[in-house]
């Protein structure tokens, strides 16, 4: 690959389209320095020097400027750049991109600065990920972190762990290609080098989920049996008749997904109600596999009763399924829960009941009822029970007990995202740091049964094929149009 590829002239608005003190229109190619001087008020630019002139239609005057003359391969995009600092309002940036375009520029594609940054090597890859994280991020943690990921800390460690794989792969090939002067590498050499980059590469995994959070926000699954009010509360937080709500059990059947934008993006989703049994219809059966894989997906679970009936096997069973989660328990329908029932609540004598036979209970203190009585107070149908010091009666008819969650979840969403992270990665980074740990097991384990090396050499080269994926190395157009079709237009 040419350090300086051949390509067109491009050009783009560079801020936000809108009312501001400055826009900023690119250019970046060969005919950028041309094209600058047909629609300029100066010519002959010092490169390096900003300039202070008018941009020209013609002879008529559309906006009084600042130029950055850049020259490659000194720019972001390796070309030559030239950037005109207008004055920011909508029409102005406008006009003067029209003119740019007339006189020889094309309009950008999204992140086609940056694709040409990377083919002229500007930077790798996973930098410029990078720098569409940076633009996206949703908080300020997660634009820190990637940060870090611009200024190459991944690269760094990716280029680190392929090092060490390509050194243990040349004394494999050397010992292959010549057995008289090289002997091959001991086994307990590879077994202890394969090891360690599983180890590291690990290392790099750990902030996967953190970094799926802090990306994409974290996912909510709402569940409970039919009629609970799970509909209901998706619709309350998002404030939208988004589900349908009816009184008939069973009618959310598809898997309703909706992003909240608080503090931190959060996706809430509705699932079907989860039920076994034979009355389960087709279509309902479907929405509850969704629901299931729902709450794999899951990184928190509402899990919904109706507060007024209390809970029962069904409750129960469901709250099996969730039990390996982190979960907020909600008793919903406050309002519809008796003076009497109310009482018995804030006495709290079922609460240990209630926490004994709900998998996600601690150990049960001082108390003096029976089991054998517990479950029966339980499985009675209108007692109310708490289940957790932290449960939240709810009412998405008043609203009661509504803040109250909002602050739990977005207390919860917040110490997710706060999770400690070494190396944030995205899917597609992380997807092929897999396939090489995979690769590398198989060697590892190849190693240690004596395998030939011939074979084990097979393993350790589609390793680093993944590795050199994630720097951009070896990387086919598909990807690469995939990855910049994620940026904005003028990145
Ligand atoms: P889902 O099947 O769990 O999604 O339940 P829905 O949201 O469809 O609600 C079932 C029924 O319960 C509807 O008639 C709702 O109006 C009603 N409902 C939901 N939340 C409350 C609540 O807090 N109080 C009362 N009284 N009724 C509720």
């Amino acid at each position: 690959m040419n350090i300086i590829q051949e390509f067109d002239t491009i050009t783009a608005i560079a801020t936000p389209i809108g009312t501001g003190g400055v826009g900023v229109i690119r250019i970046s190619g060969d005919k950028s320095f041309d094209i600058l001087d047909r629609i300029y008020s100066k010519h002959n630019l010092e490169i390096g020097k900003i300039s202070h002139g008018w941009i020209l239609d013609g002879d008529k005057k559309i906006d009084e400027v600042i130029i950055l003359p850049f020259k490659n391969p000194n720019s972001y995009t390796g070309e030559d750049v030239i950037e005109i600092h207008c004055h920011g309002g909508v029409n102005v940036v406008r006009n003067i991109l029209d003119v740019v375009l007339r006189n020889g520029a094309r309009m950008a594609e999204r992140g086609e600065f940056t694709k040409r940054a990377f083919l002229n090597k500007k930077m790798d890859l996973s930098q410029a990920e990078a720098v569409a994280d940076l633009i996206h991020a949703k908080t300020r943690d997660f634009a820190k972190q990637s940060a870090k990921n611009l200024s190459g800390v991944l690269s760094e460690k990716i280029k680190e762990i392929r090092e060490d794989i390509f050194q243990v792969l040349s004394k494999i090939v050397a010992g292959i290609d010549f057995p008289e002067d090289v002997k091959e590498p001991e086994y307990d050499y590879l077994i202890t080098e394969f090891e360690k980059a599983i180890e590291e590469i690990d290392k790099v995994l750990a902030g996967a989920n953190s970094s799926n959070i802090m990306r994409q926000g974290i996912k909510i699954a709402i569940v409970g049996k039919p009629n609970v009010g799970k509909s209901s509360l998706f619709n309350t937080l998002l404030n939208v008749e988004r589900a349908i709500v009816t009184d008939i059990a069973g009618t959310t059947r598809d898997v309703l997904k909706e992003t909240l934008d608080w503090d931190i993006a959060i996706t809430l989703i509705d699932t079907a109600g989860i039920r076994d049994g034979e009355e389960v219809g087709k279509v309902e059966e479907i929405g509850i596999e969704y629901s299931k894989q729902s709450v794999d997906e899951a990184d928190l679970v509402l899990f919904l009763y109706d507060a007024s009936q209390g809970l029962n096997e069904d409750d129960m069973a469901i709250l099996d399924l969730v039990k390996d989660k982190k979960c907020i328990v909600i008793g919903n329908k406050a309002d519809l829960i008796s003076e009497e029932q109310r009482a018995g609540r804030q006495e709290g004598r079922l609460f240990n009941a209630a926490k004994q036979l709900s998998s996600q209970a601690a150990k049960l203190d001082n108390d003096e009822i029976s089991q054998k009585q517990q479950t029966d107070m339980v499985l009675l149908p209108n007692r109310p029970i708490v289940l957790s010091p932290d449960e939240i009666l709810l009412s998405t008819i008043t609203k009661q007990g509504l803040d109250e969650l909002k602050s739990k979840i977005k207390e919860i969403a917040y110490n997710f995202s706060l999770e400690d992270m070494e190396f944030v990665t995205n899917n597609r980074q992380q997807d092929c740091l897999i396939k090489c740990r995979e690769s590398l097991s198989l060697a590892l384990e190849a190693s240690k049964n004596y395998e030939l090396q011939d074979l084990i050499s097979i393993d350790v080269k589609s390793a680093l094929l993944y590795l050199d994926e994630i720097t951009g190395e070896v990387i086919t157009d598909d990807i690469l149009n995939n990855i910049f079709d994620h940026f904005c237009i003028g990145k």
